[in-house]
């Protein structure tokens, strides 16, 4: 008998264990999404390229300084 009490305080620990866990983990840690890059698309060639790396035209935006000559004219 006392084997069967001491089982169930150990299940009860367990449980009142694993809900304190679930609580705390209320809050899921973020994900590991990083902010998409935005893609531009060359007008000359077609060639997706980072914004950050694309070369902006008059007309939109290129993937080099030699397809916004070649797609401007200029
Ligand atoms: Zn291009």
């Amino acid at each position: 008998m006392k084997l069967l009490v001491l089982l169930l305080v150990l299940l009860a620990g367990v449980w009142l264990w694993k809900r304190g866990r679930r609580l705390s983990q209320k809050a899921p840690p973020p994900r590991g999404e990083r902010a998409a890059l935005p893609m531009v698309r060359c007008q000359q060639c077609g060639m997706h390229v980072p914004g950050h790396e694309a070369v902006a035209g008059r007309l939109g935006s290129y993937c080099s300084a030699e397809h916004r000559r070649d797609g401007e004219g200029a």
